[in-house]
């Protein structure tokens, strides 16, 4: 019987790792975009019922393709984690960090307006572009744009997710290395 419970409690310990990998990304340990839907989900129903503020920030890599012609794909593969690790260490440990695509990364900020987001934002990208990646005793400069909007009355995650994604758009072609607020939310639907 002992032995039974033994294989039992390690097979529900595989079961919760399984779990968890599945929702993150292997290569940076952020969330991937499984583990987004859950967590945008939980933080929008969250803030509602606790009448919070909640931001979300949308983050790429400006000419993220040069480092991988230039250095090749494992370093660029470095600089992601890199990345990855800086963005935790500005983060509170109730945001989340997701690996929405390649080069691209979303960061969801519980309790934090705006200009709190933008705040955060804003210091991420100082802090990335005076912290090169060095390898191989070169140092490897990169820049961030990033997109950020704040959660509208009766708005629901997939849209706040667009309107970052759409000031990200903008940040891009206003000239990269920048932070851009979006727009308001549209205004919430009479129910
Ligand atoms: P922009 O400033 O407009 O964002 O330019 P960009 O070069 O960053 O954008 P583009 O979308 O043209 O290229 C993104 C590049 O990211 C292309 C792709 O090879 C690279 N990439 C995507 N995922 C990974 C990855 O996991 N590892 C590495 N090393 N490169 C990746
Ligand atoms: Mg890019
Ligand atoms: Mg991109």
């Amino acid at each position: 019987l002992a032995a039974t419970r033994l294989a039992l409690d390690h097979l529900s310990s595989e079961l919760v790792e399984t779990r968890q990998s599945l929702h993150e990304d292997s290569l940076t340990g952020a969330q991937n975009r499984r583990g987004m839907d859950t967590i945008l989900l939980r933080e929008v129903a969250r803030a509602k019922r606790n009448k919070n503020r909640l931001a979300v920030a949308m983050l790429d890599v400006d000419h993220f393709k040069r480092v991988n012609d230039t250095y090749g794909h494992d370093v660029g593969d470095k600089l992601l984690v890199h990345l990855s690790m800086i963005a935790k260490s500005v983060m509170r440990e109730s945001d989340a960090l997701i690996r929405y695509g390649g080069e691209e990364f979303l960061l969801i900020l519980s309790e934090t307006d705006q200009q709190g987001a933008s705040y955060v934002m804003e210091r991420l990208r100082q802090v990335i572009a005076k912290t090169p990646l060095v390898y191989d005793n070169r140092k490897i400069e990169v820049t961030l744009s990033v997109g950020l909007a704040q959660l509208g009355e009766g708005e629901n995650g997939h849209s706040l997710v667009l309107r970052a994604d759409h000031a990200l758009y903008e940040a891009k072609r206003a000239g990269r290395d920048r932070v851009v607020i979006a727009g308001a939310a549209p205004a919430a639907k009479a129910t």
